[in-house]
């Protein structure tokens, strides 16, 4: 397996080379080497092109993004029971993360060319145009 979390950090020091002060990629805020971490702006798990698509962003805008991945990440297991608990933790989840959802989408819209925005949007709308009887529907099955 490639260690990307030193990758990561020798392509922030080449970033920093001669600037003291880069924006996050997403928010603009103005950060540190120390305070930078990189972003995937494609989440790493549809990969293919990792190294191309690395950003600068802040430690907010990185574990929020994260959290919007890990919600998209459990759509797409396609074993997962999901129990009535579970269902309504997910949907708990999601309803606190909606703003975020739809300031990144925002973001996104602005910032990436289409074809960045075509996979980046689809985690994106997936979480949010899900109907609501989506697991229901599922868990009636068994
Ligand atoms: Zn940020």
């Amino acid at each position: 397996m490639r260690d990307y979390s030193n990758r990561n950090s020798v392509w922030l020091d080449t970033q920093f080379e001669y600037l003291t002060h880069l924006p996050c990629f997403w928010c603009n805020k103005l950060l540190t080497r120390g305070r930078s971490t990189v972003d995937h702006v494609i989440p790493s798990y549809l990969d293919s092109m990792v190294e191309e698509n690395r950003v600068v962003c802040c430690k907010q805008c990185n574990n929020e993004r994260s959290k919007i991945s890990s919600l998209a990440s459990d759509l797409r297991k396609p074993n997962i029971i999901w129990g009535r608990g579970r269902i309504t933790k997910w949907f708990a989840k999601r309803d606190e993360v909606r703003p975020l959802l739809h300031y990144y989408r925002q973001q996104i819209q602005l910032k990436l060319d289409v074809h960045m925005q075509m996979y980046c949007l689809n985690e994106i709308n997936l979480i949010l145009r899900l109907p609501k009887n989506y697991f229901s529907d599922k868990t009636s099955q068994k």
